[in-house]
């Protein structure tokens, strides 16, 4: 039979190392190493997982390759030989998973923190600092001289270890793009000033690198295609740095894009279009004559096949596709339900800023792949019935039933997914979806019976069947405006985003969470006037950052009119009296008001004797999706 994806699974050969297939898993922040760099099992099995999957090589996160070069604990260390026997237990794991392994080395500069690097001042090309940084020294020529030859040292111990390839991180704001953009860098010696100049760190690093690791071992570069900041290095400098680097003895360019302050270019989130790189990558392989890595937003991998055809790239790099299903690449040539990432960025990037071992929202498993290596059969099979087919609902089903229990869902709308399919709703928030199929199909397969439209009450749960378990995951409530009588103009978000509620002109939206915003801009998009009323002094705290940064873009350009720190008091059938700074103001002839308050926990609670009772998911206490499936993936594992 014809490959489908003939160019993408062909090998690709880079000097001495030939890659069975051109899919690459970049290097992306785990936060799974001990808090002195070092490899933990968990790490080795989270690699050895992609690569058996089916990637052609898989590249460490940034390693950094001075003591003090991190920005954040738990990063892979690679700075002392003492590394060298953890890495290599890693490299050999992926190999006996049959996949390639190479580790991408970096140094923070002024990204590093002095708070956990021994109260070390960060080092950087300039004492300029990042936003809401520390202001670094500016380094020496000594200190450059002892930070080139860390980078060459820490290439010599990855191929002392047995990874197939180094790459060098040349991007996203660390020392050597740091040295790169005219942003960070105001030096006026030879390594400030033009290109050229401002290229120079990267080129006796790469030139030290490669004398030290001979001339057959793969150097790849990463590179920020365009900085995306007004000022910094564009996507013309990229081009003149990749031809350098070409010139310099680079084997390979990885294009990415962006820095700390535009970080939704970097880790783009599901507003963003697939592929969004491709356009910088296709000109920046224009520049030169060494394969290039396209990254950003592609997730399948007909996505990454058409990139190639186009000859826009020469490898693609799958980074959150992967964690959210380490099998895409195997299983989506089989024909098998994938489970596709939705670019929410909650699970993996938000949490990796905040200081967490990155997880994922619809792969409860990713990054407990050690304690869980599979979901296994469970002791005794028994009859569940779930009651609420939202997302803590369906993975729970999904999960009992693999491991062979009998599961029947009830729900009592006659679509399941829950809050979870109405947050799809929203402009750019359709991918939501496509998590809510992946699990329909799951429970489907699996023969999960469903009973849809029912209002379950207690006394039905034991008519008839004989449930030794009930879990409960009923979701929860919006939560009304306190007044005794609501006009009948007011309603919840939800159900405005169900079009269960006709709208007027003039519109306001009480509460500017996620959903007020995103109910905003939906009604915003249809022409009505948009008024968004906050009690806090900020909208979308709960929100992603980079996701919300897009949101509040497009709220304005939509022209929402938003109000912070406004403390309704009132509300009429024609207008909204709130409180701001102690003064009252009035928001007059007002078609429809719309309420996003929050939620409530459904406090529907079954007392079945013969039943055990579980609760989970937004019954239990209304959080993020996130609590939700995983909530239901645990209780799934034990139950
Ligand atoms: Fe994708 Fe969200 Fe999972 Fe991150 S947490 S990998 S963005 S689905």
């Amino acid at each position: 039979m014809k490959e489908k994806f003939e160019i993408l699974f062909s090998p690709f050969t880079i000097k001495s190392l030939v890659l069975k297939n051109r899919l690459v898993m970049p290097p992306m922040g785990t936060s799974f190493s001990t808090s002195f760099g070092g490899v933990t099992p968990r790490f080795i099995r989270y690699h050895c997982e992609r690569a058996a999957g089916g990637v052609g090589i898989n590249l460490v996160e940034f390693a950094f390759v001075e003591a003090w070069g991190r920005l954040s604990s738990h990063m892979p260390a690679i700075y002392d030989d003492s590394h060298i026997p953890g890495l290599k237990s890693l490299v050999e794991a992926v190999h006996q998973a049959g996949g390639k392994i190479g580790i991408q080395i970096g140094h923070a500069g002024r990204r590093a923190r002095s708070s956990i690097n021994g109260g070390r001042r960060p080092w950087a090309p300039s004492p300029i600092p990042e936003l809401g940084g520390e202001i670094p020294y500016e380094m020496n020529q000594s200190q450059i001289d002892y930070l080139q030859e860390c980078f060459n040292k820490a290439a010599q111990r990855a191929k002392k270890a047995g990874f197939d390839a180094v790459e060098l991180h040349a991007a996203h704001g660390y020392l050597i793009h740091q040295f790169l953009s005219p942003l960070s860098n105001n030096r006026s010696d030879r390594y400030g000033g033009s290109l050229e100049n401002r290229s120079r760190f990267a080129l006796e690093t790469l030139a030290r690198i490669r004398e030290g690791v001979g001339d057959e071992f793969p150097i790849f570069c990463r590179i920020s295609g365009d900085e995306f900041v007004e000022g910094g290095s564009s996507l013309a400098e990229a081009k003149g740095f990749a031809k350098l680097l070409e010139e310099g003895g680079a084997d390979v360019i990885d294009v990415s894009a962006g820095v700390l302050e535009s970080a939704q270019k970097t880790v783009p989130p599901m507003a963003v279009e697939h592929g969004c790189n491709v356009g910088l990558t296709e000109e920046i392989k224009r520049h030169t004559n060494l394969p290039v890595i396209c990254v950003g937003r592609i997730k399948t991998l007909e996505e990454a096949e058409l990139i190639l055809q186009k000859k826009s790239a020469d490898l693609i790099a799958m980074g959150r596709a992967l964690i959210a299903d380490p099998e895409l690449p195997r299983k989506t040539r089989a024909g098998g339900n994938v489970r596709p990432c939705i670019g929410c960025n909650q699970g993996c990037i938000d949490r990796l800023y905040n200081g967490l071992a990155i997880t994922c929202l619809v792969n409860a498993r990713a990054g407990r792949e050690f304690q869980i290596p599979s979901l296994g059969k469970a002791p005794v099979s028994k009859k569940i019935a779930v009651i609420g087919g939202g997302p803590a609902g369906l993975e729970f089903a999904r999960v009992a039933s693999e491991r062979g229990h009998k599961v029947t869902l009830y729900e009592k709308e006659r679509e399941l997914g829950g809050r979870f399919r109405i947050a799809s709703l929203p402009p750019k928030r359709g991918e939501i979806n496509e998590f809510v199929q992946y699990l329909i199909r799951s429970i489907r397969s699996l023969g999960v019976k469903t009973e849809m439209g029912v209002s379950v009450k207690p006394e039905d749960l034991v008519k008839g069947e004989d449930f030794d378990e009930v879990v409960v995951a009923a979701g929860g409530v919006p939560i009304p405006f306190p007044m005794a009588e609501t006009p009948s103009n007011v309603s919840f978000a939800e159900d405005v985003l169900q079009k269960k509620a006709p709208l007027g002109a003039k519109i306001v939206v009480i509460g500017g969470g996620m959903v007020g915003c995103e109910t905003a801009e939906w009604i915003a998009e249809s022409g009505r006037q948009v008024t968004l009323l906050e009690q806090l002094p900020e909208i979308a705290g709960d929100m992603e950052a980079r996701t919300r940064k897009l949101m509040l873009s497009r709220l304005d350009s939509n022209r929402v009119e938003i109000l912070c720190n406004g403390v309704v008091e009132r509300v009429e059938k024609d207008r909204v009296i709130y409180r701001q700074g102690g003064l009252r103001f009035e928001i007059g002839g007002v078609d429809h008001i719309v309420l996003a308050l929050g939620y409530k926990a459904n406090d529907f609670n079954p007392q079945i004797p013969s039943a055990k009772i579980h609760r989970i998911g937004d019954c239990l206490r209304p959080r993020k999706a996130i609590e939700a499936v995983h909530e239901g993936f645990l209780l799934g594992l034990e139950i």
